[in-house]
């Protein structure tokens, strides 16, 4: 595959992976929070649910249950263990994991 490729075609990719965090006073997500190495395929996967698991922190602090500090920091517990789990596996198995075949679709027509 490397003797084949299009070296024209190609360019350069920097590949950063984040460091493990504490809470701090900001809330982040995606790869602002956990930048890790895009083989495995994770890294937009985990930013959207990011996004779902604030979302529902926030609509959760909207509707009085909880207060907005205790939203952020439910959603920050989880987001860091995930996350950086995430950036762990991406530093130990690079290029192993979720880019596996998908599982046949039986609905598509
Ligand atoms: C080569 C490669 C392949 C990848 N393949 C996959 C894959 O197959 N599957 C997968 O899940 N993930 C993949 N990823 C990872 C994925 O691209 C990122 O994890 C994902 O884009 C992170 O989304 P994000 O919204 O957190 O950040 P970003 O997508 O980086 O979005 C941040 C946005 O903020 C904008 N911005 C920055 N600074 C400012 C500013 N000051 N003001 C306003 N806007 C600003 C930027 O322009 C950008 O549009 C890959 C990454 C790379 C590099």
């Amino acid at each position: 595959m490397v003797d084949e490729a299009d070296v024209e075609a190609t360019f350069a990719v920097r590949i950063t992976s984040a460091r493990p965090v504490t809470l701090w006073a900001v809330t982040l997500l995606g790869d602002a929070i956990h930048t890790m190495s895009p083989g495995r395929g994770d890294g937009a996967n985990i930013a959207l649910r990011d996004a779902q698991n604030l979302t529902a922190a926030l609509a959760r602090a909207a509707a009085g249950e909880v207060s907005l500090a205790e939203a952020k920091r439910a959603y920050e517990i989880d987001m860091l263990d995930y996350g950086f789990a995430a950036v762990a596996e991406s530093l130990t198995n690079p290029f192993s994991g979720r880019l596996s075949a998908p599982a046949p679709r039986n609905d598509v027509r």
